[in-house]
């Protein structure tokens, strides 16, 4: 008999679940709106119904779910504190007891950018030739509207108190920079976040002063985005590259600092604007390459997600299966 996990990451648009065993073989999954304006007893409920039409469908049941919210969940009691992204912002609303209660399994919760470097550690880049996790310090960056983070220390993931560790979007990167939503200025979100690259673009294109990114949006700022710019850059458009190439500066000073913190083994980049591709990767290491001198930082690997956007579903699997946590 196989042990089957269930694991959720909760968005704000969509829900996504799957059944997987704790080594990585996926047995169902599928991804349903979040409907999330009903609030969070219709939503709690959607989950629970994803769940055992999953479990129906391979006719077994989960031993344990682990789940993802995009705020503040407390691991050990399974409450949700707060979710900004959401209506009602689900304020201390138990999401973990009322899923254990109506799925019949032991229910954990996190963080959902925390969870997806826990699945980047056990079954993504952190995952050794012996398919255990390397030991060392593993870094990983959520490059999306916001910019998130997860640090696994030897094999585990570390989350410090509320599981708050590793804000690397808000690591201050100009000093006297533009005020930041978190009470700060200068944080590295305003300079390499989705929409503040997209509004480089969208300023360019406006402005006349672009070429190949013209032509691929049509003219049309709304089709701006930070792969659209990557693409543009790609093939010759200059301005729209220098932007890029600033905003990947600002991020490679980050993964610099991070580096120097607790020279890790491995930092993984993802989110969408990940997809920038080459272009980032290369700037990032350029930074790094210079930027950390104390040590040799030639074997640190500094490589984009291998789990995409699933790295947070693959997470869950093992938030239920209790490894690497
Ligand atoms: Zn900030």
């Amino acid at each position: 008999v196989l042990n089957v996990y269930a694991s959720i990451d909760l968005g704000g648009t969509k829900i996504a679940g799957a059944l997987a065993t704790a080594d990585g073989q996926v047995l169902a999954q599928r991804v349903i709106p979040t409907e999330s304006h009903a609030g969070p007893q219709a939503v709690l409920a959607r989950i629970a119904g994803l769940v055992e039409g999953l479990a129906a469908e391979i006719d077994v049941r989960p031993h344990a779910l682990g789940m993802g919210v995009p705020g503040l969940a407390d691991l050990q009691t399974g409450v949700v504190k707060f979710l900004p992204n959401l209506p009602t912002q689900w304020r201390e609303v138990p999401a973990g007891a009322v899923l254990a209660q109506a799925l019949d399994c032991p229910v954990r919760l996190l963080n959902d950018v925390r969870m997806a470097t826990l699945g980047e550690l056990v079954y993504g880049g952190g995952r050794g030739t012996d398919g255990a996790p390397v030991p060392g310090a593993l870094v990983f960056y959520a490059l999306g509207t916001g910019i998130g983070g997860g640090i696994a220390l030897d094999g585990r993931l570390y989350l410090g108190p509320m599981g708050a560790s590793a804000e690397f979007g808000h690591m201050t990167i100009v000093p006297h920079g533009p005020l930041c939503v978190c009470g700060s200025r200068g944080c590295l979100e305003i300079y390499a976040g989705g929409p503040a690259i997209t509004g480089q673009g969208v300023r360019l294109l406006l402005a006349g002063q672009t070429t190949c990114l013209y032509d691929l949006v049509e003219g049309r700022p709304e089709r701006v985005n930070p792969a659209a710019m990557a693409k543009a850059a790609a093939m010759g458009d200059e301005r729209v590259r220098a932007v890029l190439v600033e905003a990947c500066t600002y991020l490679g000073i980050s993964v610099a600092n991070t580096i120097l913190t607790l020279h890790p083994r491995l930092v993984v980049l993802g989110g969408s604007v990940a997809e920038i591709g080459p272009l980032l990767l290369d700037t990032v290491r350029a930074e790094v390459a210079w930027r950390v001198g104390m040590f040799s930082a030639a074997d640190i690997a500094i490589e984009p997600s291998r789990l995409g956007n699933r790295a947070g579903l693959w997470g869950g699997i093992a938030l239920a299966a209790g490894i690497g946590i």
